[in-house]
């Protein structure tokens, strides 16, 4: 069996023991005879499951009982569009905090729904550093404030929840859920697509302050509606039943290496030896981004010159490091060192990057 390094930034990698696991059980799962694909979702056996996954969750991440959790489909883009339609009615405005392209996305994506306030952008300094909160125009009267809390592609995450006063902060965290501590209770609203940090891609967390579910909306069919997916049990129709259960899976391996606590630690460690290999090359790797905003989920970095991408690129891979082309908005390359991504990864890549510098500098 060959098992490669995988630096993918989405859908990535996942804990080779939860790979196992689901792999053991897919033919027989939970003494049923059949894989968990193959049951109802209304089923004892299911909605047990669904019920400890979502107590782990809760466990995981300290959640408060007056935050309802979901488990949704459509992707976070979908949700983009979904949660003005669920917190805002016709003629309200939302603050957007515009740091990377997905906060961007949400923004554009909100505006058919509600009025979008641009309360601060970075990109005229091509998101390399975050605009300091005092200078944000935030409104009070906004329906809520909406950040993306990492930015996948560019590369920069809020280490801390921003003050917004009384209005509800809703946070995109699909690429940084479940790597540290977060504390729930600073947000209205945390979602997030599974396909980064916890399973297969298809399945949206949403982690929901029961008095948001109660606001007035628009018209709208029961399917686009959180209150009743709350109120039944993110069952409202067909769940995706495989994402569920392996999102459980990780949960399971999250709470024995350690819960966030550990995880938030080894985050560190890897970001920082990654850092500190690009920071200390002479100019060989660069990542132009301000230090304190700097994501310890996915890494960008160019090489010195352009011309050694595809060497870069072709000799990782032989190496067996996987997924380190850089997206396409930026170019250079990009390393996601998610959860299930080892520090001994990491720790491969270094070795790699100081080797291909010493042969190509
Ligand atoms: C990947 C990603 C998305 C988009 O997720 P989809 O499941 O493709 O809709 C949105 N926001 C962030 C921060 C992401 O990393």
């Amino acid at each position: 069996m060959s098992r490669v390094w995988n630096f993918s930034a989405g859908p990535a990698a996942l804990p080779l023991s939860v790979l196992e696991r689901a792999q053991r059980e897919l033919l027989d799962w939970n003494g049923s005879g059949a894989s968990v694909m193959e049951q109802s979702h209304r089923g004892k056996r299911f909605i047990a499951m669904a019920q400890q996954v979502e107590a782990n969750l809760r466990e995981l991440m300290d959640i408060p009982d007056d935050y309802a959790v979901l488990f949704e489909q459509g992707g976070a883009t979908q949700h983009f569009a979904q949660i003005p339609m669920n917190l805002a009615v016709e003629g309200d405005s939302a603050d957007y905090i515009i740091t990377g392209h997905w906060s961007e996305k949400a923004a554009s994506e909100a505006a058919p729904y509600v009025r979008v306030n641009v309360a601060a952008t970075s990109k005229s300094e091509s998101y390399l550093r975050m605009s300091a909160r005092e200078t944000w125009k935030l409104d009070p009267n906004a329906s809520y404030v909406h950040i993306a809390t990492n930015e996948t592609i560019h590369g920069v995450q809020f280490k801390q929840p921003p003050d917004v006063g009384n209005v509800p902060l809703v946070a995109d965290m699909s690429s940084d859920i479940l790597s540290g501590p977060v504390d729930v209770r600073r947000y209205g609203l945390i979602y997030a697509g599974a396909q980064k940090n916890i399973g297969p891609s298809g399945l949206v967390l949403i982690i929901i302050r029961r008095d948001l579910l109660e606001r007035p909306t628009r018209p709208m069919a029961k399917i686009f509606r959180y209150v009743e997916h709350a109120a039944h049990d993110s069952m409202l129709n067909t769940p995706n039943t495989w994402g569920w259960y392996l999102a459980g899976l990780t949960f399971e391996w999250l709470k024995d290496n350690g819960g966030l606590a550990a995880m938030a630690e080894l985050n560190r460690q890897k970001s920082e030896l990654l850092y500190s290999t690009i920071d200390g090359s002479g100019g060989f790797y660069a990542n132009p981004i301000d230090p304190p905003v700097r994501s310890r989920m996915n890494v960008p970095f160019t090489l010195h010159d352009s011309a050694l991408d595809a060497a870069f690129l072709q000799e990782s891979e032989a190496a067996g490091l996987l997924a380190l082309k850089g997206h396409k908005a930026l170019g250079g390359m990009r390393a996601s060192l998610y959860n299930a991504v080892p520090l001994q990864a990491v720790q491969v890549l270094v070795d790699f990057m100081h080797d291909f510098a010493r042969r190509h500098g």
